[in-house]
Parts: C-alpha cells; structure tokens; sequence
C-alpha cells in the first residue's frame, strides 16, 4: 500500500511514516459483474437448438468457475462466448423453424394440388 498523499510505502501503520497522513485502506473496486447468460443457454437448449445450447450452458458454467477463480479475464471471454452461442442457437432454432414450415406449407400444397387434379380426372 502507498500513501495518497506522499507515495510513501506504508505496510500496516496507521498513519504515513512521511508524512503522517492517515491511511486509509483501499477498498477494493468492484468488479462489474459477469453475466452468466445460464437461463438463457438453457432456453436456447430448450427451445431453439440443443447443441448449441449445450455449448452456451458450458460457457455458462464457465464463467462461475473462472469468476472463483479469481480469473475475470477468461470469465469475461467465457461470459462473450455464451452469449453468442445463446445467438446462434437461437439463430438456427429459428432458422430450423422456418424450413419446417416451409416443407409443411409445400407438402400441403402438392397434397392440395394432387387431390385437386384427381379430383379433376375423375
Ligand atoms: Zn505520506
């Protein structure tokens, strides 16, 4: 620790051995906090795509882990990389969701459109 006021070294005294300005200890800033985005990897499992998904809970679970680590960095990086597959997954879930429509609407089309011309030879 140094004091605010000289820069002086100080380890446990009170006051400043230099100066004798009283030192006050450093409260320690706080970190903003890690989103885990763990409910929204779990949505994204849920409802969108399972593998990516997966992929978003891991980086989740990560970033609790490298936070208890005291690794803020990689907790930072993990907390990025579950936020873009819970994206991607839900991406893809909903692109998966729009070709399955898509084949049902045109399986409904060509069923509508054979029954119409049996209907019509008939
Ligand atoms: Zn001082």
């Amino acid at each position: 620790m140094y004091c605010t006021k000289c820069g002086t070294q100080i380890g446990n005294e009170l006051k400043c051995p230099n100066c004798g300005q009283p030192v006050q200890p450093v409260a320690q800033a706080p970190l903003p906090t890690v989103p885990a985005y763990i409910v929204w990897s779990i949505l994204a499992t849920l409802f969108c795509c399972l593998p990516g998904g997966v992929v978003a809970i891991i980086y989740s679970a990560m970033v609790g882990s490298k936070l208890a680590a005291n690794d803020y960095e990689g907790a930072l990086k993990a907390s990025k990389k579950a936020k873009l597959w819970c994206w991607l997954s839900f991406g893809i879930g909903l692109a998966m969701q729009l070709i399955v429509t898509a084949i049902y609407v045109i399986m409904m089309f060509v069923c509508i459109s054979q029954k119409d011309s049996s209907v019509l030879h008939l």
